[in-house]
């Protein structure tokens, strides 16, 4: 629950444009993060959301082109979306 009733989740994104496809973030978080190996570049898993937050930040901080986002997002009941919080290392 976030502080005006929110429930709080993780948007995780990859900058397609930023990546080189090391794979530097799929060895470190294999769950959330997988190589595109037509296009060379990393994709962000559909379970991502569930990976552990620090996990993904290590993979995020590890990243040579800083090419991963973290982000914290706060989500009303009602639908809406509000950003609350930014956690990428950027
Ligand atoms: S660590 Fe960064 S540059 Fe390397 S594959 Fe992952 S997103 Fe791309």
């Amino acid at each position: 629950m976030g502080e005006r009733g929110g429930r709080r989740v993780l948007e995780i994104s990859i900058d397609p444009d930023l990546c080189i496809g090391s794979g530097d973030c799929t060895r470190v978080a294999p769950s959330a993060f997988g190589l595109d190996e037509d296009r060379g570049v990393s994709i962000v898993r559909p379970d991502a959301g569930h990976v552990e937050a620090a996990l993904l930040l290590r993979a995020a901080r590890g990243c040579p082109t800083q090419a991963i986002r973290v982000r914290l997002a706060e989500v009303e009941e009602s639908g809406g979306d509000r950003r609350v919080d930014t956690s990428s290392p950027r």
